[in-house]
């Protein structure tokens, strides 16, 4: 037998370290240190830097052009002696260094394009059958209402134009979610009198208030009142007017305690309490730059999350975390690549997630019942596949293909119990929906998406199946539960 080469049986330098002592020998030019922390932070990196290209992209991005801003990353860390470390405060390294690569990311995809105006990923729903006119003028008057609301009201708006959920919010303005709960409430009383007539549980359900009683009772009253669904359809567009506006223009960088990356992260991972994180809190009322830093720092760590609790490769893994965090046209071209790469089965399911998806963003602005068209299915699916086989046969309205795929085995992981759950919930004639929901809330500490699951169902009146909105709601709740399934074997 041959013995293996002696520099294989020595572990690598900076193995073992902390980042704390990786980022000290990178300040003292250890070359061995930055191949440390490249090691560490190369997928990171990527991640973020892919986020950053989708933002500006219209269309497919490009995984060419990856690398060269990956490096360009690495070597911007570098600069000045690796001034960027040492700027470092010694809180959690990864939180400081998502947000000094976001911003040489996006100042490198700037020069690259600069005459691209910066389009924040959000869905783009199908066009409204709202008359021109009529949308345009509620819509400025909106607008108008939004530029008259106190600093507060105006970074609360901010953040969920960002597309943080109220809990993000009222963690990211120090608040707790019931008093934020009632202050988005004003706001959505204010946003519906500019907007006029009844548009309130409109404003409610966007601003993301709403409790889940609230908003099975106006899914049912969207499908079953046209006056009402119209009054939806100017608020979603006026919604999305703003929305566009807010996040295309540049803002001004007004000094302030998170005028720098320590801040941001510092504050973003809770490092700073008492004092600091107050006139922290307080500068964010004041400064749309910096609540949009911290919005897409807190959006970016989730998606690191994920990442990391990928097996497979780097593409997977990517992949993984895009489709989690709603990047599904980014999420296609990195499972796509991840399944010509690496050949496995989890790559082209991420594929089929990703579709799953695009087709639930499509979905919510179409309002009238697709009609249910018959899932075929030839053989049963194999347990892993089966999750994915249930979001596809639920979006494409055959709840009996969907519980047909989930056995008993699957329904044990969380995503199983809660597509069959939806699945029962579809069909007004099945009575055993409320019994299986009641179940699952009289359980002890059940996952908080499937109570979720359950409370809406239990919110149901007698004989109502679970109107489209809200199962694409749920099912778009359940899309991260179902790529970790994907990705933690
Ligand atoms: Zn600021």
């Amino acid at each position: 037998m041959r013995s293996r080469p002696m520099s294989t049986s020595l572990p690598e330098p900076y193995s073992k370290a902390d980042d704390d002592a990786v980022v000290r020998g990178c300040i003292d030019g250890d070359g061995d240190a930055w191949s440390a922390l490249k090691g560490r932070f190369q997928h990171d990196v990527e991640t973020i830097v892919i986020r950053v290209l989708d933002e500006r992209r219209v269309g497919q991005i490009d995984l060419r052009e990856v690398p060269s801003i990956t490096d360009h990353c690495f070597r911007a860390l570098q600069r000045n002696d690796a001034g960027p470390l040492r700027l470092w405060n010694g809180g959690r390294l990864r939180p400081y260094l998502a947000t000094v690569i976001r911003q040489e990311a996006e100042e490198h995809a700037m020069e690259d394009t600069p005459l691209q105006p910066l389009v924040a990923h959000q869905a783009t729903p199908a066009p409204l059958k709202v008359e021109r006119k009529s949308l345009s003028e509620s819509a400025l008057r909106v607008r108008e209402a939004i530029t008259k609301l106190p600093p507060r009201a105006t970074a609360m708006v901010r953040l969920r134009l960002r597309g943080l959920r109220m809990g993000e919010i009222a963690a990211t303005l120090g608040q707790p979610v019931i008093a934020l709960q009632e202050d988005l409430g004003l706001l959505a009383e204010r946003l519906a009198s500019a907007q006029g007539g009844g548009a309130v549980p409109a404003w409610r359900v966007l601003l993301d208030c709403a409790t889940t009683e609230e908003r099975v009772e106006t899914a049912l009253q969207t499908e079953d009142d046209e006056a009402f669904r119209e009054i939806r359809e100017v608020a979603a567009a006026s919604w999305r007017h703003v929305r566009e506006d807010a996040l295309v223009a540049r803002l001004p960088r007004t000094p302030g305690p998170l005028q720098d990356a320590t801040g941001v992260a510092s504050f973003v991972d809770g490092t700073w309490r008492g004092a600091e994180r107050t006139r922290a809190e307080g500068h964010l009322s004041t400064c749309g730059r910096c609540v949009d830093t911290v919005a897409m720092l807190t959006l970016d760590l989730r998606a690191l999350e994920i990442r990391r609790a990928s097996h497979g490769g780097r593409h997977t893994g990517i992949a993984a975390s895009c489709i989690a965090t709603g990047r599904f046209g980014a999420g296609r071209v990195l499972a796509e690549a991840a399944a010509a790469e690496e050949q496995t089965e989890v790559a082209r399911l991420l594929e089929r997630m990703a579709d799953v998806g695009s087709s639930l963003e499509e979905g919510t602005s179409r309002r009238e019942s697709q009609g249910s068209r018959v899932f075929s299915m030839a053989a049963l699916p194999t347990d892993i596949e089966a999750p994915v086989v249930a979001f596809e046969a639920l979006v494409a309205g055959d709840p009996i293909a969907a519980e047909r795929a989930i056995d008993d085995h699957v329904a044990k992981q969380t995503v199983g119990q809660r597509l069959r759950l939806l699945a029962l919930a579809v069909d007004p004639d099945r009575t055993d929906a409320h019994a299986a929901a009641t179940k699952v809330i009289e359980s002890p500490s059940p996952d908080p998406g499937l109570r979720r699951d359950a409370e809406t169902i239990l919110a149901l009146p007698e004989n109502r199946g679970l109107p489209r909105e809200c199962l694409a709601e749920r099912l778009r709740d359940a899309l991260p539960d179902g790529v970790r399934f994907l990705v933690s074997r």
